[in-house]
């Protein structure tokens, strides 16, 4: 499982991942995304994010990876780098997660807040830190769970996006939801 680490909450990715019983790989350049069968876009700034995944070359490698079909998970940040569009502070994202971002949608720091979604995983506790809103979804996107009704966990095929922080706190269901889509040694 690789864990996109040019900036942001990677080792607290890594963290949840370790207690899954899975191996956290960093990714900071092409070739470290060969072999992994699945990869994480951690929260952080995506401003910064960006710059890096444009210093690094990565959007095109990153973006190949998700279309061949390989689970990819975007949280906050991460979500926002997924979308097709950027709707304010424009970042380049990769355009791969059929969905428009609106980032820093709930204020600043200082609005972070937690609240449980409503949505397919009961009780699931969501931590927003200067979180997007995710509007004018595709067709393909599926919403897992929302919260004062706004789309806060999204799925399109083997692509997740959280606008919130799953990997702060106990709960570990939104990682295990990734593990489960990569595709066992028989391909099941
Ligand atoms: N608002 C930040 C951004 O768009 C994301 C915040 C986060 O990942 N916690 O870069």
């Amino acid at each position: 499982m690789g864990v996109l680490a040019i900036q942001g909450d990677v080792e607290a990715h890594a963290r949840v991942i370790a207690r899954l019983g899975a191996e956290a790989v960093p990714v900071r350049r092409e070739k470290d995304l060969d072999g992994l069968d699945a990869l994480i876009l951690p929260g952080g700034e995506s401003t910064t994010i960006s710059k890096g995944l444009e210093r690094l070359g990565l959007y095109e490698p990153l973006e190949a990876f998700a279309r061949s079909g390989k689970p990819v998970l975007g949280t906050c940040a991460g979500a926002v780098l997924l979308a097709r569009a950027v709707e304010n502070h424009a970042v380049r994202s990769l355009g791969i997660l059929d969905l428009v971002a609106v980032r820093n949608a709930y204020g600043t720091q200082v609005d972070s807040f937690s609240a449980i979604a409503e949505g397919a995983l009961e009780d699931l506790e969501c931590i927003f830190i200067r979180a997007p809103r995710l509007r004018r979804l595709g067709p393909g996107v599926e919403v897992l769970a929302r919260v004062d009704g706004w789309p806060v966990f999204v799925r399109q095929g083997a692509i997740l996006a959280t606008t919130f922080h799953p990997e702060l706190g106990d709960d570990l269901r939104v990682h295990e939801m990734l593990l489960c889509l990569v595709p066992g040694p028989e391909g099941g």
